[in-house]
């Protein structure tokens, strides 16, 4: 298991202070790695810095068959490095898997858009003049990336970065560090040139500080907390360093009359327990019709119930561990001040003991006769938690839907043609899912409106991320 910093091509321990990597499922330490900080990111970016032009100057085809290498090898060494994400992250090594064909997804997409990087010409005010307009690439940047999609959340940055002939900065979340220095070494095998991917793990603080403040780094892309998000916009002010930010999300989940049930039940299970709850368009306020609510809730606990809860290693199991302490405790408290103020818990509701493992393993639950002002219905709670709110109108529903101040994901159920377009069209979030609990994809654009943040990921759209327009205005000189 590779456990140093990647730094120009070489793998560095830098014989400073290093940090645990801890398994949640059984607290058992996995490694210890660098607790690098300022002068490892300084030199990461001198190293992204010299690597630049070199990296510019191949063709796009070039580089997109670095990058085609480089999924290949992950694809091909899946069950590996699935295994490493499993241990620090905790998720069923099935999702592992998933997540793996969803992080080599990303490469794939955006080593093809990178070949169709195109310009414009216009029309100029006099013939004697033409106006073309080039993409170029935006140069050194770049990537701080959260625990819940350790590979994945990687590869939609580093992707189309390399696509487009940027070099970047990587620092993965401190949880999670070990899948992405596997990635690295994967990366070095493809062929990716020394310096043009580097991969430092450490204090985010003092790492994020480096980056932001230096002016050779000309883009960020963080994925994690609108919290975070907001102190990094604020430091990405000294160099009006260009940003992208994934933040949190509290995508409400609406059950309208006309559902079909068993679809509405399937995506529920897929939006809310996949990744234990931990991911950023977890369905967290689930608003279901009154008429159906009953049948709704016995549906969803009778799936609810075959869910198995363990250690992610082992064959069968759908739910693993909580990444931490704090996680664990997050979830009991929203659980707990809505059953204080009147909520009625279904099933599940605490911690599940397991032989031999850590108490980080929270059961599958279910809450009804939850109001919108308890703190559930406030705040991300990134866990596997159903609370469940009535309505009677559809636009209580999406005026229950819109009141928050995150516009990540949200979802409904409904077989009603005019309600798709309507319903749509009011939701203020980046992603809508129409019978859909999974719409996450490498050809969709993914990003957030409000507190969850800007700019996109996935698509075509990514690239513009990692580009900047210039225009020539050509006068003839005959
Ligand atoms: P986090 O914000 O605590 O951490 C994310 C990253 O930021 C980590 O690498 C961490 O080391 C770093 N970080 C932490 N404090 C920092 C600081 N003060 N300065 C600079 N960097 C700092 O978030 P998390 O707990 O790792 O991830 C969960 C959050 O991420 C949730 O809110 C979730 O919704 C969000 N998320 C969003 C998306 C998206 O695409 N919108 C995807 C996944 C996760």
């Amino acid at each position: 298991m590779q456990t140093a910093n990647l730094i120009n091509g070489q793998w560095t321990h830098g014989g400073g202070d290093t940090f645990g990597v801890i398994n949640p499922a059984d607290d058992q330490l996995l490694a210890e790695v660098p607790m690098s900080g300022r002068q490892e990111t300084l030199a990461a970016i001198d190293a992204a810095s010299e690597a630049l032009a070199p990296w510019q100057e191949r063709t796009a085809r070039d580089r997109a068959d670095v990058l085609h290498e480089l999924s290949r090898l992950l694809l091909e060494q899946a069950p590996r490095i699935g295994r490493i994400l499993t241990m620090e992250q905790g998720k069923p090594m099935a999702e592992s898997l998933g997540e793996i064909g969803y992080a080599a997804s990303f490469l794939d997409w955006a080593a093809e858009e990178g070949c169709r990087i195109y310009g414009d010409t216009i029309p100029a005010s006099s013939n004697n003049k033409r106006i073309l307009v080039l993409k170029q690439p935006v140069g050194v940047t770049g990537a701080i990336t959260p625990w819940n999609f350790p590979v994945a959340m990687i590869t939609r940055k580093l992707g189309p970065a390399l696509a487009a002939g940027c070099t970047q900065v990587i620092k993965p979340a401190e949880d999670t560090p070990l899948s992405a220095l596997a990635l690295g070494e994967l990366a070095c095998e493809a062929g990716v040139p020394p310096g043009v991917i580097n991969i430092i793990t450490g204090d985010p603080v003092a790492i994020s500080d480096a980056m932001l403040g230096d002016p050779r780094l000309r883009k960020l892309s963080f994925t994690g907390s609108t919290e975070v998000g907001r102190i990094l916009m604020q430091k990405a002010s000294t160099n009006l360093t260009r940003l992208s930010l994934e933040l949190g999300g509290h995508a409400p989940l609406i059950v309208f009359d006309d559902a079909d049930l068993d679809i509405a039940v399937a995506g529920t299970l897929a939006c809310k327990f996949r990744n234990m709850g931990q991911t950023c368009i977890s369905a967290n306020r689930f608003i279901v019709h009154d008429s159906i609510h009953d049948a709704f809730i016995q549906k969803l606990q009778d799936s609810v119930s075959a869910l198995v809860v363990g250690n992610g290693l082992h064959e069968g199991v759908h739910v693993g561990p909580l990444i931490n302490d704090p996680a664990i405790e997050k979830v009991q408290q929203h659980v707990d001040t809505a059953v204080a103020s009147g909520a009625t818990l279904v099933c599940g509701g605490s911690t599940t003991p397991i032989e031999s493992m850590s108490d980080r393993f929270y059961q599958p639950t279910i809450l009804m006769d939850v109001t919108p002002e308890m703190l559930i219905c406030q705040e991300e709670t990134f866990g596997p938690i159903v609370p469940v709110v009535r309505f009677t109108e559809d636009d209580e529903a999406v005026r229950l839907a819109n009141a928050t101040p995150y516009g990540l994901a949200a979802y409904f159920f409904t077989n009603d043609a005019s309600r798709v377009i309507r319903v749509s069209e009011a939701l203020e979030y980046g992603i809508v899912g129409v019978n859909d609990g999974a719409p996450s994809t490498a050809q969709a654009p993914f990003g957030g409106v409000k507190h969850s943040g800007y700019g996109r990921e996935g698509g075509r759209y990514v690239m513009d991320e990692y580009l900047e327009t210039k225009y020539v205005s050509w006068q003839f000189t005959d």
